[in-house]
């Protein structure tokens, strides 16, 4: 296999292979060409058209192989590397309206290059060793990473030992002297079919008695075992019908799936955890560190929207009105809050043990945290400035092809200048955004991926020092100490 160079070359790369996915009770063929996956694959191969033009934005150098990669494939070596990582995202959010999939991988491994460091250090292991090797060839051929954490988690009140049926978390059901075999599904992983490789990584904190469960390693996405079931989202079988006059974004949608584990194979020098349940917590932290800043891509999937919004406004006839004009700003300041939030967590990084670089924690999560609101806020806008059309729009079919074509176009134009096709589309694209297909993007992804809204509230109240901050009120005011 040759280096991936671009857009061409990538999907050449994902071309002609032997995956198991399922849509809808059926085997897909060729992902490339199913219509409801096509927009997915081409959202990630704008990260490789990205870097083809601007590389300056979205390759770095690699220091194992000397040579330019994607960005996705870096690791942080300082802050302005993260800080490049949230430009790079707000851009490809801009540019695809939705997921474009990439994070994830470049997040795990992120952490995985400080977590791995830090397991050798304790327990004497050579798992960092194992993962720069991994590292080193993904950067070689510049190949997608995704990563794969989120189990299906049965009773979440039990830890993974304790559930009835022991395969509701990925753990290992055998080993030999060449390595373990996995057993287990990951549910909702994000752009899977579309990697070359998957990282497995446990999903919470471990126990001593979920030591099977305690499994990172590194996966082949094609290799024996594997089955992926395809996300069913609302009006996915829009991009089905003939036209595709409904769908909104006329390129680009995300990408869920589930993944089935059957005994999986994973060699030893692809694992970079066996077993050290101790670590799994710190593993989880860092990257949700990571990818909670990563979701300033919603603030360039915001920039869509706002745009959509203000110019359905304008062909309303109705931007200058001092209110709709206030609501513009309301959209943008809630979206610059995400923007804001996540490059400050960035450019407040640190080095960690292993010589990388992680962004700050608590402002990571205060940056999820906002996502996890403000994209529904920007949404509820949106679907103000749009009117009510947005939710009662005869199909394309009819607009376009039907007997009631020529009256449809007249009694849906909007102000004089602008023809009702123009208008017909803007709306699809703020329907699709708020409650089409990529509302998954814009919407439930801000709202669960990388954690639901409660998991930032606990590292929000663990990382913040309370009696620091007493200590200020107490001293202003005169409160004598106490003993
Ligand atoms: Fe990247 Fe955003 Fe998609 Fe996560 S939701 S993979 S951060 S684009
Ligand atoms: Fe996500």
């Amino acid at each position: 296999m040759d280096k991936i160079s671009n857009k061409e070359t990538y999907l050449e790369s994902i071309s002609n292979r032997d995956l198991k996915i399922y849509l809808m009770g059926e085997l897909v063929k060729d992902p490339l060409t199913h219509p409801i996956i096509k927009p997915s694959i081409e959202a990630m191969a704008e990260t490789y058209d990205l870097a083809v033009k601007e590389p300056e934005l979205a390759t770095a150098k690699s220091p194992y192989t000397g040579e330019y990669i994607n960005r996705f494939l870096h690791i942080a070596e300082n802050n302005e590397d993260l800080f490049l990582q949230n430009k790079m995202q707000r851009k490809l959010g801009q540019l695809t309206g939705t997921c474009f999939q990439r994070c994830v991988g470049m997040d795990a491994f992120n952490a995985l290059h400080s977590v791995t460091f830090e397991i050798d250090e304790k327990y004497k292991t050579n798992y960092h060793d194992n993962f720069i090797k991994f590292l080193t060839e993904m950067h070689k051929y510049n190949l997608v990473i995704g990563g794969a954490m989120t189990d299906v988690k049965g009773d979440r009140s039990k830890l993974p030992h304790e559930q009835e049926d022991e395969d509701l978390y990925l753990r290992i059901v055998d080993r030999n002297e060449k390595g373990v075999y996995v057993k287990g599904a990951k549910a909702h992983q994000t752009g899977c079919i579309n990697s070359h490789w998957m990282v497995v990584m446990p999903t919470l904190r471990l126990s001593e008695n979920d030591k099977d469960y305690a499994i990172v390693g590194a996966i082949p996405v094609d290799a024996e075992g594997i089955t992926y079931i395809y996300g069913r989202q609302s009006c996915d079988t829009r991009s089905m019908e003939p036209g595709e006059y409904d769908v909104g974004n006329k390129y680009f949608a995300g990408q869920e799936a589930m993944v089935i584990f059957d005994n999986v194979f994973i060699p030893n020098e692809y694992i970079f955890m066996n077993g050290e349940y101790d670590y799994a917590a710190m593993l989880v932290e860092r990257f949700t560190t990571y990818h909670r800043r990563s979701y300033v891509c919603k603030a360039g999937v915001g920039d869509v929207l706002i745009g959509a919004a203000a110019t359905i406004a304008e062909y309303n006839g109705v931007e200058n009105a001092s209110h709709i004009k206030d609501k513009i700003v309301e959209m943008n300041k809630l979206n610059e809050t995400i923007y804001a939030t996540g490059i400050a967590s960035s450019l407040q990084g640190s080095e960690t043990k292993s010589g990388n670089y992680m962004n700050d924690d608590l402002l990571a999560n205060v940056c999820k945290q906002h996502v996890t609101k403000e994209t529904y806020e920007i949404g509820r806008l949106a679907q103000d400035l749009a009117g009510g059309l947005v939710g009662s729009m005869p199909s394309g079919v009819d607009f376009n092809e039907g007997e009631m074509s020529e009256d449809l176009k007249k009694y849906l134009k909007g102000k004089d200048d602008i023809n009702a096709e123009d208008r017909v589309k803007i709306l699809r694209l703020i329907e699709n955004m708020t409650l089409g297909r990529n509302a998954v993007a814009y919407l439930t992804e801000s709202m669960h991926g990388a954690g639901s809204p409660q998991a930032q509230r606990v590292q929000i109240s663990r990382k913040v020092d309370i009696e620091q901050k007493k200590d200020f009120a107490k001293k202003l005011s005169g409160v004598k100490e106490r003993d």
